[in-house]
Parts: C-alpha cells; sequence; structure tokens
C-alpha cells in the first residue's frame, strides 16, 4: 500500500490519536463507574494530568497507549521511518511518565498504571477480572503498580 500522507501530516494525525479518551481508557472509567467508584479526569492541577483521580483514596490511574508510552511488551513497534524522530519523542514522553509518576507519589498520591495491552483484544470476563484486582488494589493499597507487570 502506497501511503498517500505526507509525513507532516501524518505525524499531526498521529498525535491526535494520542489525545485523550481512548477506547481504553474508556473502558476503564466505565468499569470504575458500575464498581461505585466516583472521579476526576484529567485532573490539571496534578502532574501529567493523570487521566482518572480518585481523590476519596487518593489514588491517579494513567491508562496509557503502549506505543506513545512505549511500553515494553509484544505490542511496541518502532516505526520503519523517521527513527530519529520517534526515538527522541518516545524518550521524552517515557521520561515525562517517571517525572511525573514521581512528583505524584511524593506528593502522596498512589499511582497504577493500566496498560492498553491489558485492555485492548480482551473478553468482557478477562476486563472483568482485571477490573477486579484494579478495584481490590483502590481499596486496599495492595503493591501492584503495573497492569501487567
Ligand atoms: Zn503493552
Amino acid at each position: 500500500m502506497i501511503d498517500i500522507v505526507e509525513p507532516a501530516i501524518r505525524s499531526r494525525m498521529m498525535a491526535a490519536i494520542t489525545s485523550r479518551n481512548t477506547k481504553p481508557e474508556l473502558i476503564v472509567r466505565k468499569s470504575l463507574h458500575a464498581r461505585g467508584f466516583r472521579y476526576r479526569l484529567h485532573d490539571k492541577k496534578l502532574p501529567g494530568k493523570p487521566d482518572i483521580v480518585l481523590p476519596k483514596y487518593r489514588v491517579a490511574i494513567e491508562v496509557r497507549g503502549c506505543f506513545w508510552h512505549r511500553h515494553l511488551c509484544k505490542d511496541f513497534k518502532w516505526p520503519k521511518t523517521r527513527k530519529q524522530f520517534w526515538k527522541e519523542k518516545l524518550e521524552t514522553n517515557q521520561r515525562r511518565d517517571i517525572q511525573n509518576r514521581k512528583t505524584l507519589e511524593n506528593l502522596g498520591w498512589r499511582v497504577l498504571v493500566v496498560w492498553e495491552c491489558a485492555i485492548r483484544s480482551k473478553t468482557p470476563e478477562e476486563i472483568s477480572v482485571l477490573m477486579d484486582t484494579v478495584s481490590k488494589w483502590i481499596k486496599n493499597s495492595s503493591p501492584i503498580r503495573d497492569i501487567p507487570s
């Protein structure tokens, strides 16, 4: 297939995909809501504007795309073109994620990362099992932090 979109435009299109309200994020939100949790979204007052914030539990949840946040999983693949551009961009994202998490934790927040690959292509039953674990973690302060880890 011939790529008919210019690189600069392609780059903008891909940048738009990184924006908020992704499908995995919506799935996590819906599922938390169904379990009785109440939350704020993209709280601008907190470092990195975490996707989902549960003030009652002092928990911040990030639902991260495996590509944009460079997850070391089988879903992550380096783009075949503009390698240097992507390397710098994704490494910057990664550094920012680490910094935001540290700052949040220093402010006394517990941070949970739910990776896209833990949600995408999963059955509703699998997602339900995962969200039960997340729910327990929120309430019990168990040490799990990355799903999957
Ligand atoms: Zn992943």
